[in-house]
This record gives structure tokens, sequence and C-alpha cells, in this order.
């Protein structure tokens, strides 16, 4: 049978879950965290709060990678992202470096199962590791809007008080909601609160976690310290909620490794 004859290749197709946006801002917000706010250029991302996107530039020279989405939906469409840098990260050091006001990016997405069914009004905790604290915020300010019971703590790690992510937007839902507790934990630096990493706080803070949803988003070390404490404290394995940040696998491109 002769063989099909080799077309010209195809030009990539675009996936239906990618969409251009736009960089409304771009801002340091701690030491090693930037928040990117983008402004959707076509129809706008639907999402639930707590996915994530992968994130890449235009021209689709940088590796696309996964970051949480750090706002509940908006009628105006737009997504913020906080990024850590990375030592040697290629994408962090991207944002980090060249990214700016005004330039164009990919979205794709969302993706995850970090979400809350907002039928529940359980009273929840979130235990966040710095820029952890997207998906969280995402959640927390989802239920303050819609859920109208239940008691929300947040529980925020951060090495110093300058990496304290947000600490004036969390201390003004603190402020509106009396149901809603902020209370930030530095590991590396005396301040005002506690200074103790979040497994060994929470018998103080939570003792009791039966019946509570527990949410926890951050470095896979910090997630899973913290998934263990909350299940220790008697919260059920299907209402422990993670979202580890690990580092994607790198693309293989040099030469095979000599076997043998
Ligand atoms: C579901 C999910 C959600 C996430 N959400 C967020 C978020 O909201 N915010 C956030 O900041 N991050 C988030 N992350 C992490 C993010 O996706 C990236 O992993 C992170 O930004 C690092 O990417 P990078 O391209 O900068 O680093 P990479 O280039 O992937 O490098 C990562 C590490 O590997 C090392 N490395 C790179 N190349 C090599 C090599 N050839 N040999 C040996 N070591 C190497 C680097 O030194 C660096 O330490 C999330 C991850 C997941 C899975």
């Amino acid at each position: 049978m002769a063989e099909p004859t080799p077309t010209a290749s195809p030009e990539p197709i675009p996936s239906r879950d990618e969409a251009p946006y736009r960089v409304s801002t771009i801002e340091r917000v701690t030491p090693s965290i930037v928040e990117v706010w983008l402004r959707p250029l076509g129809e706008p991302m639907g999402f639930l709060p707590g996915e994530y996107v992968l994130l890449e530039d235009s021209d689709r020279r940088v590796a696309p990678r996964s970051y949480s989405i750090a706002n509940a939906p908006r009628p105006d469409g737009e997504i913020s992202l906080l990024v850590t840098r990375v030592a040697e990260g290629a994408t962090s050091s991207w944002v980090h470096d060249r990214l700016r006001t005004g330039d164009e990016v990919i979205l794709t997405g969302p993706y995850g199962t970090f979400v809350a069914d907002p039928s529940r009004t359980s009273p929840c905790l979130y235990l966040a590791a710095g820029s952890g604290l997207a998906p969280i915020r995402a959640l927390i300010e989802a239920s303050l809007k819609t859920t109208p019971q239940g008691s929300l703590t947040l529980v925020l790690s951060a090495r110093t008080e300058a990496d304290v992510l947000d600490r004036d937007r969390l201390l003004g839902w603190q402020a509106e909601h009396p149901r809603f507790r902020f209370i930030a934990t530095l590991t590396r630096a005396a301040g005002a609160g506690p200074r103790q990493r979040v497994p060994d706080l929470l018998p103080d803070i939570c003792p009791r976690l039966a019946g509570h949803e527990v949410f926890m988003a951050g470095s896979p070390g910090f997630v899973l310290a913290c998934a263990a404490a909350a299940e220790t404290l008697g919260a059920a394995r299907e209402q422990v909620h993670t979202e580890p940040f690990f580092v994607e696998p790198q693309p293989w491109s040099g030469p095979p490794p000599a076997s043998g």
C-alpha cells in the first residue's frame, strides 16, 4: 500500500482554553513576590476560586508554568497572580525581571481541584505559606462574598514581617467580617504575633478540627506537614484540601545520559 503523501506541517491549532491577557499592573508586594494583574483581551476565562492557570509569554519563549489565580471571579474578568522568585527559575525570573505593564501574555486553563463546595457552611481553616496565599485568597474572597455563615480562619506563614503578603487587605477583611480571623506567623524573625511553624501552632489555634474544611497551599514540604498536623487534630481526610506548588519537570533537551 502506498505511503500517505506527507503534507506541510500544519499551523499549531490554538487550544480552546488559551486566552490572551495584557498586564494591567505589576507590583512588588514582598521582597520575593510580585503581584501581576492581567486584563482579558478577548473573552475572559471562566474559573472557580482556587483554580490555577498556565502562564507564558506571547512569543512562547518562556516555559509555561502553573500559577494559582489569587482573586475571586470579577465582572471585568481580571486575574491576579502572585509569583515568587525562584533562584535560577526560568519563568519566575522572566516575570520578575522582564514582564512589564502593557505586555501581552497567554493564559491556559483553568485547571485544578483545589476548590470549595459553595453549599457547605462548615468552619474553614486556611493555611498558606508565601505565594501559597494566592488560591486561598481567592477562596476566602469568594466565601466572604457568597457564603453567609461559617467561621473562616487564615494562618499565613512568612519568614519576616516584610514577607507578610497582603497584610492590609487581610486586616481589612478581619475588621469588616467578624467571622474571619487572620493570624500571621513568622518563622525567621520576631514580630507582634506568633513565631512558630504552622503545624506547631495549629494545636493552639484550632485544637479540634473535626467538622472543619481545611485548605492548605504552598511548597510541597509545607503542605505535607500541614496535612499531617490537620489529620492529627481530627480533620477528616476528605476535608483536607491540598495545593502543593511542586516544581514542574524540566523539558529534556540535552544529550542522552551515558548508559552503564
Ligand atoms: C498547581 C500549582 C500552582 C502553583 N501556583 C503558584 C503560585 O501561585 N505562585 C508561585 O510563585 N508559584 C506557583 N507554582 C509554582 C510554579 O508553577 C513554578 O514551579 C515556579 O514558579 C518555578 O518555575 P520557574 O520556571 O521559575 O523555575 P524552573 O525553571 O522550573 O526551575 C525550578 C527550580 O529548578 C532548578 N532548575 C532549573 N533548571 C535546572 C536544571 N537544568 N538542572 C537542575 N536544576 C534546575 C532551578 O534552580 C529552580 O530552583 C505552582 C505550581 C503548581 C503545580
